[in-house]
């Protein structure tokens, strides 16, 4: 018998899965999900309606790009949908970049943009966001990278990046420049109006967030349409799921019943659930920001839907919250802010409890 490698080499030794904390809990403020719920439009329709579970939904999501397109205000064939935006981000990855190639991002961010580029082959230049939270534009221009992720607002820091680096780095990267804005709707900012100055430009997005769908998996892109395109080939088909991509049309405003969609006048048409929800989120994280620095916790000046507050004791904290049955996230050791908290901002009778627990545990 000729003699094979072995079968468990791992490919990806520096890669581990991704870690949440699954035991049960009262009060879960880890994730930055919508903690108002689910928009009713779309929890009738996730109970009630049947789809043609037999069949494939759409290839490519159709009917959902153009609600998407409305909601965006931009062309049908600029949009490319997926399985979350993780999916968006990492086919985007595979199909813009290959082995060898550098992606450019500032560091802390997204924890799974770095797991995503190591598969595919890329190498990785991460460079330090400065203390202020501001980002340093030379050195992620000097890097003259195939791909340059940006985040804003970036997770974990809650941060916006100021509008004139995001269009610097837009004008001037020597290659793609990938912007997630998983967290726009609660910033107010949106940069989707600098695609059509750059043909290098992806912009993703989410309906985990803003629009409390998390759990159906729903992300697009919205890109020129060679790159979409290209995004597209790379992800691969049915990836939206006939369930989800009934409900996400449903709240963006649109009908797909029996195959038919209508998108009449789109903005205005997204379900006012979600404008309501983010306003309450937004006007939450102020009031919680300004209750936890009377405390003197070090809060981020967010511009998301949870809040960042570097913390020499964040571990310690985050394990009697979870005692009370509070989830948070905590971080032992991020580069630039050391341990840290991170609090998904909710309801105010939460965030009430949050604080009570805070100050059982530092009076
Ligand atoms: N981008 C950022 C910045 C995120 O924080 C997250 C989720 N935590 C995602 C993308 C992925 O979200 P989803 O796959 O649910 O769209």
């Amino acid at each position: 018998m000729t003699s094979r490698p072995a079968l468990f080499a791992s490919r990806l030794p520096g890669v581990s899965l991704y870690a949440t904390d699954e035991t049960p809990c009262d009060l879960d403020l880890s994730d930055n999900t919508n903690l108002w719920g689910m928009p009713p439009v779309a929890a009738s329709l996730a109970a009630a309606r049947a789809v043609a579970a037999s069949r494939y939904p759409t290839p490519y999501g159709g009917d959902l790009k153009i609600a998407l397109a409305s909601y965006l205000g931009v062309d049908a064939s600029m949009v490319v949908t997926g399985c979350g935006s993780d999916d968006v981000l990492d086919s985007a990855i595979r199909a813009l970049a290959g082995p060898d190639d550098v992606i450019a991002f500032p560091t802390p961010t997204f924890s799974m943009i770095p797991v995503f580029a190591t598969v595919s082959g890329l190498a990785l230049a991460p460079i330090l966001l400065n203390d202020d939270y501001t980002i340093d534009v030379d050195a992620l221009l000097a890097t003259r990278a195939r791909i340059t992720y940006l985040c804003s607002p970036n997770n974990p820091t809650s941060t916006a990046i100021a509008y004139a680096d995001v269009e610097r780095i837009v004008a001037e990267s020597y290659g793609v420049v990938i912007l997630d804005e998983a967290y726009a709707e609660f910033s107010g900012v949106s940069h989707t109006a600098l695609l059509a100055r750059s043909e290098r430009l992806v912009i993703t997005r989410t309906m985990s967030k803003a629009f409390g769908l998390a759990g159906l998996r729903v992300g697009y892109g919205a890109a020129s349409p060679v790159l979409a395109m290209e995004i597209e080939k790379a992800r691969g088909p049915y990836k939206v799921n006939a369930v989800a991509e009934r409900a996400a049309v449903a709240v963006l405003g649109g009908r797909l019943e029996d195959g038919e969609s209508q998108i009449a006048s789109p903005r205005s048409r997204a379900d006012p659930w979600v404008d309501e929800t983010v306003r309450e989120a937004v006007e939450h994280r102020e009031r919680l920001s300004a209750e936890l620095r009377a405390r003197e916790f070090a809060v981020a000046p967010s511009a998301a839907n949870f809040l960042f507050v570097p913390d020499a004791g964040a571990v310690a904290v985050a394990a009697a919250l979870r005692a009370r049955s509070i989830a948070v996230r905590a971080f032992d050791a991020l580069p630039v802010f050391g341990p840290a908290l991170r609090i998904t901002v909710g309801p105010w009778p939460m965030m009430e409890r949050l604080l009570a627990a805070l100050d059982e545990i530092r009076p």
